[in-house]
């Protein structure tokens, strides 16, 4: 499943190939992906141009010159394939959605599975969306700090790992990144979130170590995904239970443990 940083790492790719193109050509495979495509999905798009390609979360967003944004999500098996020169490769059968822009370029989205969706929605509506209104700060933005997410965790007796995967709290992040930014934190994923904070909803130091490395793991990862070279042994704790702590100096080895029905990864000993 594609978390934040490997989103991220797709919108980089296919940002210089949309913006700023128009959709000359428009072909959906089928009528739903997860969820049907919106009514009149082609005629929409065609001909519309792209003055940019965001993210939000998970969510990528093309904004339209029709007042539209197209919001694209990978799902589980979800991929775009770029080609150039304007003559589509031969049709798999899970390209879903192909578009053609007057670059002469072919974008198209191919997903086995089908976890992925398409959504049109007026771009002056997007806060009033159901799912990307209801999302927290953006975990890379300078809008997410210690003080916001003490706030946000003040009070709250879940544990601040299950904090953490609750996307009001934090936008776009998975089971990985929030176990590795833990550890990277020192922190036990198993305190009470409102630990982060005091009573009255200020910083404690815990949360001006998890804010930052929340940050770090996403940062490493967006970079590690430019260079396919850099693979294996990329986490401290994700899926290495029983494995040696990464910590230098730790001795200890890590845990496994269900929380909230997801795999925890942590060290019992520099996790506090
Ligand atoms: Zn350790």
């Amino acid at each position: 499943m594609p978390e934040l940083p490997e989103v991220e790492t797709v919108r980089r790719g296919l940002a210089p190939v949309m913006e700023g193109a128009r959709f000359v050509e428009v072909v959906a495979n089928r009528g739903d992906l997860r969820w049907p495509l919106p009514k009149d999905f082609v005629q929409r798009l065609k001909g519309q141009t792209v003055s940019g390609l965001g993210r939000r979360a998970k969510y990528l967003l093309a904004d339209l010159s029709s007042g539209e944004t197209l919001l694209m999500h990978l799902g589980m098996s979800g991929a775009f394939r770029v080609e150039q020169g304007g003559v589509p490769q031969p049709l798999d059968r899970h390209d879903h959605v192909i578009l053609r822009l007057a670059s002469g370029a072919v974008v198209t989205f191919n997903d086995p599975r089908r976890f992925g969706s398409m959504d049109l929605v007026r771009t002056d509506a997007l806060a009033g969306h159901p799912v990307i209104g209801a999302l927290g700060p953006e975990p890379l933005s300078a809008s997410f700090t210690p003080a916001v997410l003490a706030r946000d965790c003040r009070g709250r007796k879940t544990a601040i790992k299950v904090a953490l995967l609750d996307q009001r709290i934090v936008a776009g992040l998975g089971n990985i990144y929030v176990v590795e930014a833990l550890h990277r934190a020192g922190l036990s994923p198993f305190r009470r979130a409102a630990a982060i904070a005091t009573a009255t909803g200020a910083p404690r130091p815990a949360a001006m170590r998890l804010v930052p490395a929340i940050k770090q793991v996403l940062t490493e990862a967006i970079a590690r995904a430019g260079n396919a070279a850099y693979r294996g042994g990329r986490f401290r704790v994700y899926d290495r239970e029983g494995q040696p702590c990464r910590r230098p100096r730790c001795t200890s080895t890590i845990r496994r443990r269900t929380q909230a029905g997801r795999s925890t990864f942590y060290c019992p000993v520099c996790q506090r």
